[in-house]
Parts: C-alpha cells; sequence; structure tokens
C-alpha cells in the first residue's frame, strides 16, 4: 500500500490546493494532508478551522486522511508509513525553496521521495495570502476558494460576502 503525505500550512485551503488534492489522490492509495503546526508562520485560521475546511472540501474523495502535525515532517511521514511526499509547483519561484526542502528531507530519511505536481494552470497564482488578503477587504474570493468554506473566510475576516 502506497501512503502519500501532503503537507503545507493550509490557511486557508484554497481551489489551488484542492486541484492538487484530487491529483495526488489518484497517485496513492491513501493521501494524508498534513497540515503544519508552524510556529515561525502565525495562522489566521486556528488548527481546528484549517483540518474543518480541508475535512469538509474533500469529503467525496475516500482515501484522504486530514491530520495535524508538528515538528520534521520526516518524522511524521515514518510515523505513517508514507513512502511519498507530495508538494505543489506553481511557479520558477516556488522551485528553488522546493528542491532544498526536497533534498534535505531525503537526507534525513532515504526512504522517503518527494514527488511535484505542477498546478493546473487556471490555479498558477492561487495562494492562501491572496485569499485572506481579498477577504479582509471585502473582495470576491468565491472562485479562488470551494464554495462551502467562503462564508467562514468572510467571517473570520470580519467581512460580508459581496
Ligand atoms: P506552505 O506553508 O508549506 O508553503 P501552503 O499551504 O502554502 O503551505 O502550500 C502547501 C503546498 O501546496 C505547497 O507545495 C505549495 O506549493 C502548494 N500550493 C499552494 N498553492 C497552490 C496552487 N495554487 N496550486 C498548486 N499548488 C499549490
Amino acid at each position: 500500500m502506497r501512503i502519500g503525505i501532503y503537507p503545507g500550512s493550509f490557511d486557508p485551503v484554497t481551489r489551488g490546493h484542492l486541484d492538487i488534492i484530487d491529483r495526488a489522490a489518484r497517485l496513492v492509495d491513501e493521501l494524508v494532508i498534513g497540515v503544519l503546526v508552524n510556529s515561525s508562520k502565525k495562522p489566521l485560521f486556528s488548527m481546528e478551522e484549517r483540518v474543518d475546511f480541508i475535512r469538509r472540501v474533500t469529503k467525496n474523495i475516500p482515501n484522504i486522511t486530514v491530520e495535524a502535525y508538528d515538528g520534521l515532517l520526516v518524522e511524521f511521514a515514518k510515523s505513517r508509513n508514507a513512502s511519498v511526499l507530495v508538494r505543489g509547483l506553481r511557479a520558477v519561484t516556488d522551485f528553488e525553496y522546493e528542491l532544498q526542502i526536497a533534498q534535505t528531507n531525503h537526507k534525513l530519511d532515504s526512504s522517503i521521495d518527494t514527488v511535484f505536481l505542477t498546478t493546473s494552470v487556471e490555479y498558477s497564482y492561487v495562494s492562501s495570502s491572496i485569499v485572506r488578503e481579498i477577504a479582509s477587504y471585502g473582495g470576491d474570493i468565491r472562485q479562488f476558494v470551494p464554495e462551502c468554506i467562503v462564508d467562514d473566510i468572510y467571517k473570520k475576516a470580519g467581512r460580508k460576502q459581496p
């Protein structure tokens, strides 16, 4: 059984993430979405909210589990018997950072490989930070995030849906 981990902050999950999740779920038997407790970033959404959003937007994909994790990604992967890490590449700007992380993780545990999925063009510019920014000004985020979490994002931003 091939188990993959898709790690990230998902603050909040976007249509770009969902595109990667959809496609990665077809490449592995089980895809664990690892939501990072990241002390260096101060997330807008709590861990519970981020996990709940992902569970809601992936409820129709059968081979997905969503879990919070803290600490080293390779340790989390090992604890779930995962052999594949999935990351998305939006543009060349992602590449340098992702390459470094992938090589480091492989050095830490040579049984784990990172697989990169290139984003579908229609979502290549979407990021969680853009969603947070647009929502904070009351702009329209519906094309960037799955419908079922739109209300919750505006609520957090203290804005009404336009
Ligand atoms: P991190 O804080 O780890 O960068 P993110 O939640 O921003 O976490 O992203 C998680 C993963 O999803 C990363 O591999 C990132 O490149 C990828 N990703 C983010 N937005 C998109 C998108 N629009 N299309 C494809 N992949 C994306």
